[in-house]
């Protein structure tokens, strides 16, 4: 399937795409209006920096989820179709236990509602907001396999 990979030589921690994606999240779909909703809206992405390295952390919607495997409620499960892994917020009881369980550290706590928040693949739009936002080109929606052959050519420039 296809998902939204971080290229960290050209993420720059801007945060473009918490902002995007929190505005996509929102009720009224736009920053100003959305700055005004209370609770805030989230975002489903996290950019995370160190000495080392920034990057924007997407969940990966891993085939054998690790999350889902850790929700005891039922909240987390596989779409079949699309291989997305989804979140059902009805079930969620804010017990935390994927977000311990994720490697990628990809799920965010929504602390007014007491439930988690992840990546949902921007349902009610063609494109990815955070894709759109990032004004470095950093975030790219592909196969692994594609991504992994995008970084291949970049270590034998
Ligand atoms: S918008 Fe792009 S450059 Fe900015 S933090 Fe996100 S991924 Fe990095
Ligand atoms: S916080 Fe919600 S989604 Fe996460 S494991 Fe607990 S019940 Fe499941």
């Amino acid at each position: 399937m296809k998902k939204i990979f971080c290229d960290i030589t050209k993420c720059v921690g801007c945060k473009g795409c918490e902002i995007a994606c929190a505005v996509e999240h929102s009720k009224a779909k736009g920053l100003s209006a959305a700055l005004k909703e209370r609770p805030l809206p989230k975002r489903r992405v996290k950019v995370s920096s160190s000495d080392k390295k920034i990057l924007s952390i997407h969940c990966q919607h891993c085939a054998d989820a690790p999350c889902i495997l850790a929700c005891m409620s039922g909240a987390l499960s596989k779409e079949k179709e699309s291989g997305k892994t989804v979140h059902d917020k009805d079930r969620c009881v804010g017990c935390w236990m994927c977000i311990m369980a994720c490697p990628f550290g990809a799920i965010v706590r929504n602390i007014e509602d007491h439930i988690a928040v992840k990546c949902d693949l921007c349902p009610d739009r063609e494109d990815f907001a955070c894709v759109r936002a990032c004004p470095t080109g950093a975030l790219f929606v592909g196969t692994e396999e594609e991504f992994k052959k995008i970084l291949k050519k970049k270590t034998h420039v």
